[in-house]
């Protein structure tokens, strides 16, 4: 299968690349109809979602469908719905884009999914995997990422070939790059949380070099370390256990 245009310095790793290709496909498709030039960052995923996907997005009470249930997605009616107890916007939108996972991906599957205090099974846990990769794929496209970063270096006086080859090298310089700027950039840019931020800068590597991942992979321990509180109540929830995001400190980022 050739491979599609994804960028010219990353590509995700091999495991990713289903999800990544159906989540360029989406955001070229809404590019398209809504005859954008360029795929804007942050992706506007909430208005995205009711148009031009067409699919009805509301925030509510979810609790009668459980506790700890963050977002629902109704297949079949196609809705997606979002519990108003998140209050953290990286939460919030990474949960919107997850739900469109699952509307995109796992219309065979399930009718309805939302996350549940029960243990998922086997095939439910690959799915809301595939759905979470969907998630940052579309909230961080890699055509995006790569021209965000060519501004982030020009924003911060940094030569953009110097950093690029400075990230991927596990240096006290490069964490404290990635600590200090791209970290931060990158959430603020893409409006998405840290874990999200890293995980996904994990799962890419230099185009045709497999061992050349962009965020070595011994940082990813350290950088989340640091994490806030809602960020670390907020990767609990990933991994499954039932805790709602708290409120965030210092208020909602605006776009
Ligand atoms: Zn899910």
């Amino acid at each position: 299968m050739p491979a599609e245009p994804f960028g010219t310095i990353f590509e995700p790793k091999p495991g990713l690349l289903r999800t990544d290709r159906a989540a360029w496909r989406c955001l070229q498709g809404c590019r398209e109809a809504l005859l954008l030039a360029s795929i804007p960052a942050p992706i506007p995923i909430d208005r995205w979602i009711e148009h031009p996907l067409g699919i009805s997005f509301g925030v509510a009470d979810l609790s009668h469908l459980g506790e700890a249930v963050l977002g629902a997605a109704f297949v079949r009616d196609q809705e997606i719905l979002i519990s108003d107890r998140i209050t953290h916007e990286g939460c919030f939108r990474f949960t919107c884009a997850h739900e469109l996972g699952h509307m995109l991906l796992h219309r065979r599957h399930a009718e309805v999914f939302h996350e549940t205090l029960e243990l998922p099974s086997l095939q439910a846990t690959q799915l809301e995997r595939q759905a979470d990769r969907f998630a940052a794929a579309f909230l961080m496209p890699i055509p995006v990422l790569e021209r965000e970063l060519v501004e982030i270096c020009r924003e911060e006086a940094l030569d953009v070939d110097y950093c690029l080859t400075e990230l991927m090298i596990p240096t006290v310089r490069s964490e404290w790059l990635w600590r200090t700027i791209f970290l931060p950039q990158i959430m603020r840019r893409f409006g998405v949380s840290q874990t999200a931020a890293i995980i996904r800068c994990r799962d890419l590597r230099l185009i045709n070099q497999p061992t050349r991942e962009f965020m070595p992979i011994r940082f990813e321990n350290a950088l989340r370390e640091r994490a806030t509180a809602p960020e670390q109540a907020w990767m609990r929830v990933r991994h499954g256990r039932p805790v709602v995001c708290p409120p965030e400190p210092r208020g909602r980022q605006e776009e």
